[in-house]
């Protein structure tokens, strides 16, 4: 049984496809995040709510747990290091922190055409309901997305093919504003090249 069928459930929403989303998430409350028809990339980023400055920090992640990869158990750590958020389940295994969110530049870049519809643009439109600008906007966790590091340094995104209702929850550890794009890329497999909606739920100690 999963730990949080065991709890109360006092906020549930569905994120509609390429639409962004965001919430204070109060100290020991879970935050469930569950992609509803498999295959749907969620990227995510966190701040401490009792001192916006201080965000995620990929870096502090990944060197804490010594890999690449976030996953079962996975602190997510602030730039003071500061524990934000814990993954406590995880129906997937591994998930990705080192590639970034999609954006017009990278789409660019990467695939040689102009888009609006972006995680970056989606996670502005996010932060300002919050008074945070573009620079609040760092190195992000990207669920339900597969990035294989190879031996030789190589990486790239693979088709992760995940069931429907594929899911992580992840305690905050202290008063966390979640910030998330339901990703919008339409010109890699991050989402089947069908952007479809996700599940938040947050759950308190009954
Ligand atoms: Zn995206």
């Amino acid at each position: 049984m999963s730990l949080v069928s065991l709890m109360q459930i006092v906020y549930e929403q569905i994120v509609p496809a390429k639409e962004p989303w965001s919430r204070v998430i109060a100290a020991h409350d879970v935050l469930v995040i569950t992609d509803l028809e498999g295959q749907q990339a969620v990227d995510f980023l966190c701040y401490d709510a009792n001192d916006l400055t201080d965000r995620y920090s990929t870096m502090n992640t990944v060197k804490v747990q010594g890999n690449v990869y976030v996953g079962l158990n996975t602190v997510l750590y602030s730039d003071s290091g500061t524990a934000l958020m814990t993954v406590i389940e995880d129906s997937v295994g591994r998930h990705d922190t080192i590639y970034g969110c999609c954006s017009t530049a990278n789409n660019r870049l990467r695939y040689g055409v102009e888009t609006t519809e972006t995680c970056y643009a989606n996670f502005e439109r996010a932060l300002a309901e919050h008074g945070l600008g573009k620079d609040a906007i760092v190195s992000n966790v990207n669920w339900f997305m597969s990035v294989p590091v190879l031996a030789d340094g190589s990486a790239g995104i693979a088709q992760a093919e995940l069931q429907p209702n594929s899911h992580v929850s992840l305690r905050a550890e202290t008063d966390v504003l979640a910030v998330l794009s339901n990703c919008p890329e339409m010109h890699n497999p991050c989402n089947g090249y069908n952007p479809t909606p996700i599940k938040v739920t947050v759950c308190r100690k009954a």
